[in-house]
């Protein structure tokens, strides 16, 4: 288990300092596919370099199965990066670079053969063995980083965009791969993207972080269903905010007004919904709302743009009173199109879809 307490990174001084890391606490369960999301300068590159040890803390707490990790350096630490370049030695073969690490650790030669031999069958490289890492593919390089970092079996796997070199196809199958290879080896990673669907698809827990703080932990389900705050909804999977006025709160739920005067059910946030009469922002996903009679509408808008997708079509409206509404309806065989540009729709969603969140 990872224990991360108030940590801290301060990069500079005097005027020129900049928090890049700021007060951060988590915990990570051993066995656990970790992830830490968020936009690019949040912090998340930082945060993996101090658990690795390539960089210290401005202050904070950082330990492992009850032991300081701050007190060790880098190569004491059970803990093994791979990294976005994969960083292998291109004149080594497949085998040689995965041995690498445990001759530097003075494993026994028997034991280095059978670990090789055991990891090159994992990341399924086994008919590559003796192929120079320069003369394979970009595909297989990253099994062979995978490989060669998990060969000394770090209790920790830290992993920074790993996949962010592959093409979209083999982007898709290694997510998959790489949780089989967390399944089976039962090694905790800590996985760094700033891809939303990546994290979604491939974590067990994921932490949401913005300008070096985090912003909601949580599982994937929980943290697209539930966002605690704007900026989480908005950077995990499309979001329309409409605005709206606490009308009552209930045990069964919390009921909102609309701007056309509409009242609807709505999930209210952890630790409770704003008092009656307050502004609050909803949060509704475009797979929730479908296009509706106008009578039966929560909003009423005009069509700008249809958008085919192969899967589903997304439908941008623009509402009475300003602001545009995404719609997202999964295509059918045979569907036929029948609504135009420019054609006033009403916009339906479903009550408890939507969700309060906290300004
Ligand atoms: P990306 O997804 O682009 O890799 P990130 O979330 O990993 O981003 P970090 O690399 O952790 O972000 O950087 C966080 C912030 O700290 C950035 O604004 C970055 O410019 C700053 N930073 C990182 N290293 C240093 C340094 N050595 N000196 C000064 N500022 C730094």
């Amino acid at each position: 288990m990872i224990k991360i307490d108030g940590l801290t990174k301060i990069f500079g001084e005097g005027a020129e300092a900049f928090t890049a890391l700021d007060d951060v606490s988590l915990t990570i369960q051993s066995n656990e596919f970790f992830t830490l999301l968020g936009p690019s300068g949040c912090g998340k590159t930082t945060l993996l370099r101090m658990i690795a040890g390539f960089l210290d803390p401005t202050r904070g707490q950082l330990m492992l199965d009850g032991k300081d990790l701050l007190r060790h350096p880098p190569h004491q630490r059970p803990v093994n990066t791979v990294f976005q370049s994969y960083a292998l030695f291109p004149h080594m073969t497949v085998s040689e670079n995965i041995a690498f690490g445990l001759q530097m650790l003075k494993r026994p030669k028997a034991e280095i053969a059978a670990t090789v031999s055991e990891m090159l069958e994992l990341v399924q490289m086994t008919a590559m063995a003796d192929r120079k890492t320069a003369q394979i593919s970009g595909g297989q390089q990253q099994r062979v980083a995978l490989a060669r970092a998990l060969a000394p079996r770090p209790k920790v796997l830290l992993l920074d965009e790993p996949l962010s070199a592959l093409d979209f196809k083999l982007r898709k199958e290694m997510q998959l791969e790489l949780k089989r290879l967390q399944h089976e080896t039962g090694i905790t990673f800590v996985f760094v993207t700033h891809d939303q669907e990546e994290a979604l698809t491939m974590s067990d827990r994921i932490a949401v972080m913005n300008a070096g703080t985090i912003r909601q932990i949580g599982g994937p389900r929980d943290i697209y269903d539930h966002p605690a705050e704007r900026f989480v909804a908005d950077f995990i999977g499309d979001t329309n905010f409409l605005k709206a006025q606490m009308v009552s709160s209930t045990e069964s739920g919390a009921l909102v007004r609309l701007a056309s005067g509409e009242e609807i059910l709505a999930k209210a946030p952890e630790g409770g919904a704003p008092s009656a009469g307050q502004a609050v922002t909803l949060a509704v996903r475009p797979e929730h709302a479908r296009l509706c009679e106008r009578r039966d509408a929560l909003l009423i808008g005009t069509l700008d743009n249809v958008v085919y997708f192969g899967t589903d079509t997304h439908y941008h409206v623009t509402m009475e009173g300003g602001g545009t509404f995404i719609l997202r309806r999964q295509n059918q065989p045979g569907q036929t199109q029948t609504l135009a540009i420019n054609d006033t729709v009403g916009v339906c969603f479903a009550p408890d879809t939507a969700q309060i969140l906290k300004d």
